[in-house]
């Protein structure tokens, strides 16, 4: 058998001793005579997973008493309608920073529940920075300020948390999550579909100041209720219960790899390497600021466009796979999460520089 580097930006790929563990007790989970899948959520064996995989993050992320950690469903694109029907009164505002196309798709869900001011936007520079924090036209007034601290699509990444003052800061980390050190303690509301690096597709976790809980709107879904959710422990339905061990098993081994100090020195490490590679060449091009360029999600261009699919071919034939940019940017994007080994990127950088050595 052999694993191809899968650089999908979701579903992404995930470490190779997870999927082994998660193979060996497929059919019989630590001697409970069944696998994972078929358990009921309200046993003592699935109970223990669950407390055992929120306990892991919120040693991994740092996440105090202060917080809730809720493990939801209908992936990050449901909390996009979630959070300001729990954070946001009908006659209320929120701030939204634009950087990219998921925090448009963010805005435009918000936009139906309330009014949305767009404090800051780099659209018109296609997206290639993030506007300076001095020029925000933030309100006192606003529930929560909304950002999206890795655009998974267009590869930027903020360098910094925005400073929101007294109002609740909401980031919707579905790609950056879990990749390096972050202070907790800085926001209202954390979100992050597990797709990228916490596990499979089907869970999203959010991690709430337990001060913004019981605010819902009262035609709020049930399912989308927050206080709902945490007082039930996230079992208010039948929760995602594979995914959700899934990620426990990440947990660990985000662990045993040092946690998110020694995961970040690592990603960093990776990212740069790709990053000077593309720099020192004239064939590939990133067109993002260097400062804000994303650890998780490189995209590239080639000399010419035609070029593109020889150069995908070729990438395949290695078995390096879904290299393939977004429909909407076009060009070439690598994913380089978590469970991405090193290798996996000297091994697209070798391949990068014979097509451009062949071809350029
Ligand atoms: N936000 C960001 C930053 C994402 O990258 C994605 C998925 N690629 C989403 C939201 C949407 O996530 P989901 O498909 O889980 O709804």
């Amino acid at each position: 058998m052999t694993r191809a580097y899968n650089f999908c930006a979701g579903p992404a790929t995930l470490p190779e001793e997870v999927l082994r563990q998660a193979r060996d007790e497929m059919l019989d989970w630590q001697g409970s005579g069944m696998s994972v899948m078929e358990m009921s959520h309200r046993s003592d064996e699935f109970v223990s997973i669950a407390e055992t995989a929120e306990r892991d993050l919120r040693e991994l992320a740092g996440v105090s008493d202060d917080y809730a950690v809720l493990f939801m469903q209908g992936g990050a694109s449901s909390q996009f309608a979630t959070i300001p029907l729990n954070l946001m009164a009908a006659d209320g505002s929120a701030d939204y920073v634009n950087t990219g196309i998921w925090s448009k798709k963010a805005i435009a869900e918000a936009s139906r529940y309330g009014k949305v001011n767009v404090v800051a936007s780099s659209e018109e520079g296609g997206f290639t920075t993030v506007p300076d924090q001095s020029q925000w036209d933030c309100s006192v007034e606003a529930s929560y300020l909304h950002y999206t601290p890795n655009e998974t699509i267009g590869g930027l990444e903020f360098d910094f948390v925005p400073d929101s003052g007294p109002v609740p800061l909401v980031a919707d980390m579905s790609s950056t999550m879990l990749s390096r050190p972050v202070d907790v303690s800085k926001f209202g509301l954390i979100y992050a579909g597990a797709q990228k690096n916490i596990g499979p597709s089907g869970l999203v976790t959010v991690i709430i100041r337990k001060d913004l809980l019981g605010h819902a709107r009262r035609e709020t879904p049930t399912m989308m209720n927050y206080q709902v959710i945490a007082d039930n422990g996230s079992m208010y339905n039948t929760p995602a219960t594979y995914s959700w061990y899934l990620a426990g098993l990440v947990f660990k081994w985000l662990k045993a790899q040092g946690g998110v100090e020694a995961i970040g020195q690592l990603n960093q490490r990776k990212a740069s390497k790709l990053y000077n590679f593309i720099d020192d060449s004239d064939f590939y091009a990133n067109p993002i600021a260097p400062r804000f360029r994303s650890w998780m999600n490189v995209p590239f261009t080639l000399a010419e466009d035609s070029l593109n699919n020889d150069f995908l071919a070729g990438a395949n034939a290695r078995g390096l796979l879904n290299l393939k940019g977004h429909r909407s940017v076009g060009g070439m994007r690598a994913s380089l999460y978590n469970a991405m080994p090193e290798a996996g990127v000297d091994a697209l950088i070798d391949y990068m520089a014979e097509f451009a050595r062949e071809r350029g």
